[in-house]
């Protein structure tokens, strides 16, 4: 993993960028950067990350099992993000299907914050 450029798009590396907030939640100092954080887990197969940063009110209706098929079924080819502000996060993740077709998951998604750590509260899809 040493100098691997992070999968979030940022011209940085993954130690130096999402490996951090992997390994810590409260250094998502913004919506933004654990929205990044989370794509480059879907990335890495990194399903106790993704779990644990869904929002506890929603946390609830989710399994390990069913984010790992949906992370893991498909390739993630890259993010963007269309746009930010202090609690929302819009962007694009393509990634290849079952069939390797380039699909687009286009989402808004809303985060809250818990004692002062963001969490992924829920997402609007966008067609
Ligand atoms: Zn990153």
């Amino acid at each position: 993993m040493l100098n691997m450029k992070c999968p979030c798009g940022n011209e940085r590396d993954f130690s130096s960028c999402c490996e951090i907030i992997h390994h810590d939640l409260s250094k998502a100092e913004t919506a933004e950067k654990l929205m990044r954080a989370r794509y480059t887990a879907f990335v890495l197969g990194n399903i106790d990350f993704l779990y644990h940063t869904f929002h506890p009110t929603t946390r609830r209706y989710q399994t390990k099992k069913e984010i790992e098929s949906w992370a893991k079924q498909n390739k993630w080819m890259q993010l963007e993000i269309l746009n930010s502000t202090y609690s929302t996060v819009e962007f694009k993740a393509y990634y290849l299907d079952q069939h390797f077709d380039v699909q687009v998951h286009h989402e808004k998604s809303k985060f809250k914050q818990v004692q002062h750590i963001w969490y992924y509260a829920e997402g609007m899809l966008i067609n």
